[in-house]
């Protein structure tokens, strides 16, 4: 069955227009993967301006990641026609908004946010003090879940944090003058419930549209509550069958409350635009098997039927990820370069793709950040450009993070733990001495000049002093550069005086500053990529024209012709962590995310026993394959290129 068309406007169909067009002032439209939900809030927006005489800067849209953020703002430009009218208005994350309030309220004062690993010291620092055997890493996590109200709420989580522990960092982030990612939300939410706050911004939030509601937490839905405050005009839409972020603390129960407490109406969608009927009825028995009881939302597809879903089956994850090089390469039609003799027999078992794609058109899923470092190996060697979007873990390098706290130190004086991780990296003195040096620098006048005079007037052993001098070299060099120059020109000349060539981990951050055109951007991009978005560039130079390889985590609200999902394994998809119990309701509906991203072909690959979740899918809908003959694949490891 087709769409049939209607003449409605946008395009929508009647539910979609219904939601559109709602005379309410609470609505919340749920419905499944690809039914139109993003499409029916970006219409929206553009009814309320164009009908109803909104304004544009009274809109407010919130998404979860920066990447979705942007999808949003092209469509709507394209809408409108204009970059004018959707720049007026605010869109982004909970974390963006939330920074742009605090420093619209904070005027010059800086805020300074450490990051996960300068949050991480910090409780190393305290575990270790109050002679504690816990580790730091499940501290922070225990911390962050109090912080966000998620034990508050009655959802069966719980933590074995003391409290000491919490109240020793919360009080040594205040006695450096810092914020974690979380009081970024807390301290907006803090300051909208004092009385007199929010003030000049409340006019900004006579409409608030939030997507992807499934995924927030209880401090999120405090602030869309005061964000929403007398206007009364909130609109939500979500899916509860894809909400992922259970560890986040949150919860899709929140819908039952909107309904309640703002007596919200409901619409809901059934019709899927995006996927062949094959991966809609795959997805659908994977997240509704047999056993399991009601369906929350049902789908309908729209577009006919395809091919069929592929379950690809290697011997391991070297040969999982040459297959799927070599296969993207035979989609877009490429050459093979390493061996065709290989390639045209396995073509002969295949009809040739329908349609020329191109890498763009195809992303690369996975369950975690980890799994891309053999896929980016093989993509190199096969020539294919891609970018990885996604937490990065080259964050945590050393040479990195000593360049990141330097740059954050050199934009903003005041940040004490950037200036400490600085002068722990060029080890200008032993840590007494580097403490002293802090408390010196805390007591004056915070800015280089200053710092400067303190590092001359500091007595040093004979050894330290070259450090000390390159340290001051740096801080006179770069000060002046830093708000003329190009991060990427910044980044370029701190790895030659810095001696960090070659180094893989600091070659990707290059590649990330030259996307920016300001270093506070940069920054701050490198700050928020843990709401999983930033983009690293695998070949040198950055093209649009590129496969994406993300966690399925990160595909979410997005769409692509052409899906593989890599490790779908026992053990992988659901993830067994050693500590943790395994929420399979949540990473049933992660996977359930990753399937329904593919629009026309879906390819699953496993290497070892297939997940479990394959069972559910009915063996009819399934093409299962071979990826090579042995071999074939005997060849590949004999070949230098992959030594
Ligand atoms: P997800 O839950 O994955 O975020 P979604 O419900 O937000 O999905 P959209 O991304 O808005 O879905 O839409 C999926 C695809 O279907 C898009 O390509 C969109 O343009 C298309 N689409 C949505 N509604 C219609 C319609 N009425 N007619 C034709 N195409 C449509
Ligand atoms: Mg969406």
């Amino acid at each position: 069955m087709n769409a049939i068309p209607t003449n409605l406007p946008y395009g929508l169909n009647e539910e979609q227009w219904q939601a559109v067009s709602s005379p309410g002032q609470a609505i919340a439209v749920i419905a499944g993967p690809g039914t139109g939900k993003t499409k029916t809030l970006v219409c929206r927006i553009a009814y309320l301006i164009k009908e109803c005489g909104v304004h544009p800067s009274q809109i407010t849209a919130v998404t979860f990641t920066n990447k979705a953020a942007q999808e949003m703002r092209s469509r709507l430009e394209q809408h409108f026609g204009n970059k004018r009218t959707a720049a007026a208005m605010t869109i982004g994350t909970f974390h963006s908004i939330c920074l742009q309030i605090l420093s619209q309220w904070n005027g010059k004062n800086k805020i300074t946010i450490i990051d996960e690993y300068n949050a991480l010291a910090i409780i190393e620092e305290i575990v270790k003090r109050l002679n504690l055997k816990i580790s730091p890493r499940d501290a922070l996590k225990g911390i962050s879940l109090l912080k966000n109200g998620a034990l508050a709420a009655d959802n069966g989580k719980k933590t074995d944090i003391p409290a000491a522990v919490y109240e020793a960092y919360c009080s040594q982030l205040k006695g450096y003058g810092v914020m974690d990612y979380d009081d970024i939300l807390l301290e907006v939410l803090q300051r909208f419930e004092e009385e007199n706050a929010g003030g000049s911004h409340k006019n900004s939030f006579a409409y608030l549209l939030v997507d992807e509601f499934q995924d927030i937490n209880e401090i999120q839905y405090g602030l869309i509550k005061k964000w929403t405050g007398k206007s009364g005009n909130l609109f939500i839409i979500g899916d509860p069958d894809q909400a992922i972020y259970g560890f986040r603390g949150s919860d899709f129960r929140y819908f039952d409350r909107f309904i309640e407490e703002f007596q919200g109406s409901q619409v809901r969608l059934s019709q899927n635009y995006r996927s062949t009927s094959e991966i809609i009825a795959s997805a659908q028995a994977v997240i509704f098997p047999q056993a399991a009881g009601e369906r929350t939302c049902s789908l309908k597809a729209t577009r006919g039927s395809g091919s069929k879903v592929r379950l690809v089956e290697s011997n391991d994850e070297f040969s999982e990820a040459i297959f799927v090089a070599k296969e993207i390469n035979r989609m877009v039609g490429g050459i093979d370069m390493l061996d065709t003799q290989t390639l045209a027999a396995s073509h002969k078992k295949r009809p040739a793709a329908k349609q020329t794609r191109g890498f763009a058109d195809i992303a690369v899923l996975y369950r975690t950040n980890r799994q891309a470092e053999i896929l980016e190996q093989c993509f190199l060697k096969e020539g294919i450009p891609y970018v990885v979007a996604g937490r990065d873990e080259f964050l945590a390098d050393k040479p990195v993070r000593e360049t990141v706290s330097f740059f954050r130190f050199l934009l903003n004086p005041g940040d004490i733990t950037s200036l400490l991780a600085c002068l722990k990296a060029k080890n200008v003195t032993s840590t007494d001495g580097n403490l002293k040096i802090l408390d010196r620098y805390v007591a004056g006048k915070k800015d280089i000049t200053a710092l400067v005079n303190i590092l001359e007037e500091t007595s040093l052993p004979v050894s330290k002093l070259d450090a000390s001098e390159d340290f001051i070299k740096l801080l006179r060099k770069y000060q002046p550069i830093l708000h003329k120059e190009k991060p990427g020109n910044i980044i370029d000349s701190w790895i030659c005086d810095n001696h960090l060539s070659g180094i893989k981990s600091m070659d990707l951050l290059f590649h990330t500053s030259v996307m920016h055109n300001e270093m506070s951007a940069f920054l701050q991009n490198l700050l928020l990529g843990r709401e999983s978005d930033i983009v690293r560039s695998g070949s040198k130079d950055y093209s649009p024209e590129a496969v994406t390889l993300m966690t399925m985590h990160a595909a979410k609200g997005l769409e692509f012709p052409v899906t593989f999902i890599c490790g779908v394994n026992d053990g992988m998809i659901p993830l067994r962590n050693s500590n943790s119990d395994i929420d399979m309701g949540e990473e049933r509906r992660l996977f359930y995310v990753g399937m329904t991203r593919a629009r026309d072909e879906l390819i699953l690959l496993t290497s070892r026993t297939p997940s479990p979740f394959i069972a559910d899918i009915a063996q009819e809908q399934l093409i299962t394959e071979k990826a090579f003959k042995p071999k074939q694949m005997f060849q590949y490891k004999q070949d230098s290129l992959f030594a």
